[in-house]
């Protein structure tokens, strides 16, 4: 088994986060995403605890006032965060935990922990992000249309992270992603 490491990454909606990570698990045992916080409600299919943890707002404040957060934010009324005692834990276990995140709370995370490493993950081209966008077959149009704006906004800080990889074919990009993390290249 490979050491720990904490790694942060980012790419615009669609472009195959959670892909990646799947497929890295694969051949990777002791990768583990640190699952966020949220005051969301859940959608069909996600349980809590892997997808995310769902939790009341007035819990949710209280963690945040009390230091429980490396980071955390509001988006349209809801909060997210990532929780400190989880990550920490998966790290003195020797995982190599992921965190999973938006921009603005990734230069938070690149600041607070300058032991990350940090990824951006680019599509091949705005045309394959669209087609794989679609291809989920979970969002509406007006959705689509707003999840491509805010990969415009996302993708300009792309140079923000020490490595930008793109996820081209899946087991290369997978490949370039842990042979950055684990010897370090
Ligand atoms: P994200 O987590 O970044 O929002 P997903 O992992 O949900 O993205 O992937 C978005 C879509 O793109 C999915 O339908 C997935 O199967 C597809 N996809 C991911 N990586 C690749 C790849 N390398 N080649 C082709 N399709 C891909």
């Amino acid at each position: 088994m490979s050491k720990g490491a904490l790694v942060i990454l980012s790419g615009p909606s669609g472009v195959g986060k959670d892909t990646v990570i799947e497929a890295w698990k694969q051949i990777r045992p002791n990768v583990v995403r640190v699952v966020a916080y949220t005051t969301r409600q859940p959608r069909k299919g996600e349980i809590d605890g892997i997808d995310y943890r769902f939790v009341p707002e007035d819990e949710f404040r209280t963690m945040a006032d009390s230091g429980k957060f490396l980071e955390w934010k509001e988006v349209h009324g809801n909060f997210y965060a990532t929780p400190l005692n989880d990550m920490q834990a998966l790290l003195d276990d020797e995982k190599i935990a992921i965190l999973k995140i938006d921009v603005q709370g990734a230069i938070t995370a690149m600041e607070k922990r300058s032991d990350a490493i940090s990824i951006f993950l680019l599509p091949p081209s705005w045309e394959e992000l669209e087609r794989r966008i679609r291809g989920r077959k979970t969002d509406s149009e007006e959705v689509i249309k707003i999840r491509l704006e805010n990969a415009e906004r996302e993708m300009a800080f792309a140079d923000k992270y020490q490595h930008q990889v793109v996820n081209d074919d899946l087991n290369k990009c997978v490949e370039e992603i842990d042979r950055i993390v684990v010897s370090g290249r």
